[in-house]
This record gives C-alpha cells, structure tokens and sequence, in this order.
C-alpha cells in the first residue's frame, strides 16, 4: 500500500518512512502540502500521514483538500501533532481527519501503524444473513460483503430469513429495519433475541433510512448490536461488519474452550463418561431429588473381571482400548436422566433414576450380559455388577447406597464374577 508522508522535518521523515518500509509497505514522504497534493492526484494513496504544522497550508487545509477529491473520500488521514488546542482537535475532525496522533511518541506511532495494517490483513471469514427489500440497496451491500470474501444470504422478507436462520448457522445478521412482509426489522429482532438457543446472541446490525436518535436508542434497547444509516459508507460498514464478526467469533472461541475445560475436568478421557469427581458432585442432587418427589433410585457398581489378567495377556494398550469400548457401552446402556462415571481404573458407577431395585437388578442382567457378549478388541470380557436401591418411603444417602452396592460388588465376585449381586435396602 502506498502511504504519503507530509512533514517539514527531514529527520521525522526518514524515521517515518523507515518504519512504513519494515512493516513492508512503499512510503512516499514530502515536505509540504503542494507536493501532497500533487502526489494524490498521480497515485493512489491508501493512508495519509501529516503533521499539523507545515510550510504553507496546514495538515488540516490539506486533510481538507483531499476530502473534495472523490477517490479519497474515506481514505484514513492521520494528524500528526502535540496540540492540545481542543478548537484545532474539533477542526481537524470537522475537515475528516480520521485520527489524531501525538508526533513525537514514536513508539505509539509504530503501535497505531501496526495495528493498522494488521486490520487491513487479517481477512475474516463468516457467513451473513442479510435482510434487505429494496434490490439497490442490496445489491450494494452484497457486493461489498462478497468483496470481504463473506458468504452472504440475501432474503427481502424476515419471514423466509428467519426460517434460514434456524437452518444454518451465521456470523452476523444485517437487517433493513422497514421491511416488506408482516414481520417487521424490529420484528425480527425481537424474534432473534427471544429465541431458546445459543443463536439469539448473534451480532445485528441494523440499516435504516432514517437517522433519529430515538429510533437509534430504541433499536439498541431491542437488542441491535450497531447502526448504519442509508446510504451507508462503504469503509464503515467493512470496518463494522468486521468488528462484530471477529468479536462474535471470538467469543465463539472462549466459549468453546471453556466447554473444552469443563469437559476435561468432569470427564474421564478415555471413556467419555464423567468421572469420579462429577460423581461426587452430581450424585447427591439425584438422591435428594427422589427424596423429595419420592421416586427411586438406583446405583450399580461394575468392576470388571480379573482385569489385571487382560493387560498381562494382551498389554495395556489393548487394555485400555477394552476399557474405553466397555464404557462406551455403559454409556449407551443409560437413558435420559440416567448417569454413568468411570470412578477407578477398571470400575464404573452407574445412577439409574426413577429405577426401583428390581429393575435395577434386571438392567444389571442385562449389561453383565451385554458386557459378555461385546468381545472388544477380540478379548472375551467379564463383569461382576453390585446393585443397591433407593426404595420409596426411605431416607438413603448416595454414600450408603454406593457402600451397599459395592459390598454386592464384591459378593458377585465371590460367587464366581460374571454376574449381578442385590443387596436389597433394609
Ligand atoms: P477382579 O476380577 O478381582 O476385579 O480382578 P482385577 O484384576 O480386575 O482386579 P484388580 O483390582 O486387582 O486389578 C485391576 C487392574 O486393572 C489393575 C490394573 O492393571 C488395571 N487397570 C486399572 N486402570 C487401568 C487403565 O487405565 N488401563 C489399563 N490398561 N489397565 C488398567
Ligand atoms: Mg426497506
Ligand atoms: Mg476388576
Ligand atoms: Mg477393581
């Protein structure tokens, strides 16, 4: 990118100029204003970089210069000066300079140049609903949003797009807010931000014709995310649009490594089911719940059979293979509402809610046959299942019930292992 330099002082533009060509873009530095102007007008210029004091007219005449000049119309100009005259701040923005920074601090000149063109690199990715009746109003949105390489879904009606939007998901909703159609933009809002899922929390920005600031302030109390008037500015809405797509796919990001961190401390990486500390912290919740609904509760524990055997034979890659199918098995064998943990090497625990005891015993049948028949790995495989019941009417505790069940455990493994033990409660 070609960025002009206007400054009256050598030294300042050499270090400049320096530091435009190591952040790898072709700095062109003059002196004064006269031959700015002569530079925009033979080249294309993508930033402007003068000081407020030069010989001749000022950094504010030439900022104001190159606004009458229709192919600069949106190009950033950043003034260079120390002033704190808030008059020659106000006059500067008036004439569209788009910043002001402090000329001396070098450091803070390099930060702002950097990020600058970090911004102009950084490429975004993203899908767009958008949300627009009139096809010339569209057509220029669309085309500026496919010019950021965005994926775009144009619908002139909220009906139809927000029937889209269930369908597939999205980075950024732009919407017109007088819409054809009986849902309104607002409408469409409001339907968005009252939705049950992790989808309401899209950006929106809104378009609107009219610019009053009641109307702005309403459709932010609504929910809307940010506002452009029509005809919008091109650079503003790229510079919006990118905004709330990297904010909002940032915060993707966040929360999926949160999620990632949750999973990683309440499941068991091997198997996929909770371990033992979800136990301890999920299981009491279940037994006082059916406490106060008065409904059953069953807990089974499963150790499998001379699992020390299995490693020696196979070794404890197989093993561990064995285990983690064993489990995803157990996993499946539970309905909703049930639970099922990894709670040590080769033993498992699961909570069966609304069970009564027989039931359980019989669900225990079944797995310890299941567990028989599934040959994981090759290896034939065994468990000896240990079951104990909340009975209605009785006041039991999720530490007594896995006593109860564990001591079955170990009568099951007395009696010859492969096979269910039940301990009903006294
Ligand atoms: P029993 O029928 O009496 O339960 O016999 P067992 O060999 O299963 O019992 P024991 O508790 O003595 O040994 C359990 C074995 O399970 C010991 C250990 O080598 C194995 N084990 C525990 N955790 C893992 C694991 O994560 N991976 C593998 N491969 N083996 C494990
Ligand atoms: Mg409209
Ligand atoms: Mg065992
Ligand atoms: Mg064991």
């Amino acid at each position: 990118m070609n960025i002009l330099i206007v400054d009256h002082s050598r030294v300042f533009r050499t270090v400049l100029h320096k530091m435009v060509e190591n952040l790898g873009h072709h700095p062109i530095s003059v002196e004064d204003a006269e031959q700015a102007v002569d530079i925009l007008h033979q080249q294309p210029i993508g930033l402007v970089c003068a000081a407020l004091e030069l010989p001749g007219i000022n950094g504010i005449t030439l900022c104001q210069q190159l606004r009458s000049l229709p192919q600069y119309l949106k190009t950033p100009y950043i003034l260079l000066t120390s002033t704190d005259d808030q008059r020659l701040r106000h006059d500067a923005f008036e004439a569209g300079v788009t910043e002001i920074q402090e000329r001396t601090d070098a450091k803070e000149l390099t930060d702002r140049l950097c990020r600058f063109f970090l911004d102009e690199q950084e490429e975004v990715h993203g899908r767009v609903l958008y949300i627009e009746d009139s096809q010339v109003a569209a057509h220029v949105i669309i085309s500026l949003l496919q010019g950021m390489n965005l994926h775009v879904d144009h619908f002139r009606v909220a009906e139809a797009a927000l029937a889209a939007f269930d369908q597939q998901d999205y980075d950024l909703i732009i919407s017109d807010i007088l819409l054809e159609g009986s849902i309104s933009g607002v409408g469409l809002v409001n339907r968005v931000r009252d939705l049950p899922s992790f989808k309401r929390r899209i950006p929106i920005l809104a378009v609107s014709g009219v610019d009053d600031p009641a109307r702005r302030i309403e459709l932010f109390r609504q929910g809307v995310n940010d506002y452009i008037t029509k005809p919008p500015l091109e650079e503003e809405v790229r510079a919006r649009v990118r905004n709330l797509i990297i904010s909002k796919q940032l915060l993707d990001q966040v929360e999926k490594q949160s999620q990632q961190l949750y999973e990683m401390a309440m499941k068991d990486q091997l198997t996929g089911l909770y371990n033992r500390n979800s136990l301890r912290e999920f299981a009491p919740k279940y037994f006082s719940n059916a406490a106060r609904h008065n409904y059953p509760v069953s807990l089974l524990v499963i150790d499998l059979d001379h699992f020390k055997n299995i490693n020696d034979r196979y070794g404890h890659v197989t093993g561990d293979n064995v285990l983690a199918r064993a489990g995803e098995m157990l996993g499946r064998s539970c309905r909703e509402g049930d639970l099922a943990a990894r709670v040590g090497g080769e033993e498992f625990v699961l909570l069966l809610n609304y069970c009564k005891g027989e039931d359980a015993r019989r669900r225990a049948e079944q797995i310890c046959r299941a567990i028989e028949a599934l040959r994981p790995e090759g290896v034939m495989l065994t468990a000896s299942i240990g079951v104990s019941a909340r009975s209605l009417g009785q006041a039991a505790k999720f530490e007594e019930l896995y006593k109860t069940a564990d001591h079955a455990m170990y009568e099951a493994k007395k009696q010859g292992r492969n096979r269910v033990a039940y301990i009903p409660q006294q």
